[in-house]
C-alpha cells in the first residue's frame, strides 16, 4: 500500500486531458481532422509527458522506501525542474545533475528547480568532467525518464479507445521514451515521432524500449538539431497560437505542429485522416528566448 505521500500522484493521474480541434483553415487540407492532446494543461509545472514519465519512477523509489531522487539534465531541461516540483510534492529529497559548468547566472529554470529543493551540482563535459558526489542511497531516475518504467508511464497518455478514434498519432521525439508508450496504447492508428534533434540513434533507442513494433520516425523538421531554431519556426509558433490559442515551445511542441501542419499542407495524408498530435508541454523552456519573440 502507498502512503499519504502519493496522494498527488494520483490526483494528476486522474485528471482527464481536454482534447481540442484544428479549424482546416489553418492547414487548409479540410479532408483530413487535427486534434491536439492538451498535455500541456496537466500541471503548470510537472507538465506534459514528464509528469508521465515521472510517475512509475517516483512511485517505485517511495515504494523502496527511499527519501532521496537524482536525475541528470541541461540547465532548461523540463524533465529537471518537473522532477524537482515532484519531488517535493512527495516529500522527497531530490538532486540534479546538471550538463556543463557552473553559470555565474543560473537559467530561470535551475533558479526555480533550486526553489522546490533541488540540489544542484554542475557535471562539467565529458572531454572535462567534474566531480559530483551523489550520496549512495539516493535513487536514480535516468536521464529524460528514459526506460520502461517511463514508456509505461507514457503509454497512458492515450488510451486504448481514445486511440481507436484516429488514423494517425504524432509526437514529439526527444529521448524517444514517449513515443515508445504510446506505441503500446495507439492501437491500429499509425504512430509517428517528429524527431526534435538530428540524433542519429533516435530510431534504435525508440525500438530498444518498444521491440517489433511499426512506427515512423520522421527527421525532417528538427531545424538543425537539439533546441535549434531559426525565425521560420518562431513565426509559425505565433501562427499557430493566433489561430487556435495554443502556446508551444520551440525545442519540442513548435517543431512537432510546424511538421503536422507541413505534412498535411504537402498532402501526406489520406483523405478522411484523423490525426492526433500530443502536446507534450515544456513552456517554461521558452523561457531562454529573448523578450518578445512569441506572442505569449
Ligand atoms: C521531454 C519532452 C519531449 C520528449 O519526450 P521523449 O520521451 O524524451 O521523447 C517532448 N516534448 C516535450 C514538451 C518535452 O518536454
Amino acid at each position: 500500500m502507498l502512503d499519504d505521500r502519493c496522494e498527488w500522484l494520483r490526483a494528476l493521474n486522474n485528471q482527464s486531458l481536454p482534447i481540442e480541434t484544428i479549424q482546416p483553415h489553418f492547414y487548409d487540407v479540410p479532408s483530413v481532422t487535427w486534434d491536439v492532446l492538451r498535455a500541456d494543461l496537466i500541471h503548470p509545472v510537472c507538465s506534459g509527458n514528464k509528469f508521465f514519465k515521472l510517475k512509475y519512477y517516483l512511485q517505485e523509489a517511495l515504494q523502496q522506501n527511499h527519501t532521496m531522487i537524482h536525475t541528470w539534465g541541461g540547465p532548461w531541461s523540463n524533465h529537471i525542474v518537473a522532477t524537482a516540483y515532484a519531488a517535493s510534492q512527495l516529500g522527497l529529497s531530490s538532486l540534479g545533475l546538471i550538463h556543463g559548468n557552473e553559470p555565474g547566472q543560473y537559467s530561470a529554470t535551475l533558479q526555480e528547480a533550486r526553489s522546490y529543493g533541488m540540489e544542484l551540482q554542475f557535471t562539467g563535459w565529458p572531454s572535462a568532467p567534474l566531480q559530483t558526489s551523489i550520496p549512495p542511497n539516493s535513487c536514480p531516475i535516468p536521464e529524460g525518464g528514459y526506460g520502461v518504467e517511463g514508456a509505461k508511464g507514457a503509454a497512458d497518455l492515450i488510451s486504448v479507445s481514445l486511440a481507436s478514434a484516429y488514423t494517425h498519432i504524432i509526437c514529439a521525439v526527444g529521448t524517444g521514451t514517449m513515443i515508445a508508450g504510446i506505441l503500446s496504447a495507439a492501437g491500429n492508428a499509425h504512430t509517428t515521432g517528429i524527431a526534435i534533434s538530428a540524433d542519429p540513434g533516435l530510431k534504435h533507442s525508440i525500438e530498444k524500449l518498444q521491440p517489433g513494433t511499426a512506427f515512423s520516425l520522421n527527421t525532417d523538421f528538427h531545424f538543425g538539431g537539439y533546441a535549434r531554431k531559426s525565425s521560420e519556426l518562431l513565426a509559425f509558433m505565433n501562427d499557430f497560437y493566433r489561430a487556435t490559442g495554443i502556446p508551444t515551445d520551440f525545442v519540442y511542441t513548435g517543431k512537432l505542429m510546424y511538421g503536422v501542419a507541413s505534412l498535411i499542407r504537402q498532402n501526406t495524408f489520406p483523405m478522411g485522416s484523423r490525426i492526433l498530435t500530443i502536446h507534450s508541454g515544456g513552456l517554461q523552456g521558452n523561457r531562454s528566448l529573448p523578450d518578445g519573440q512569441l506572442l505569449f
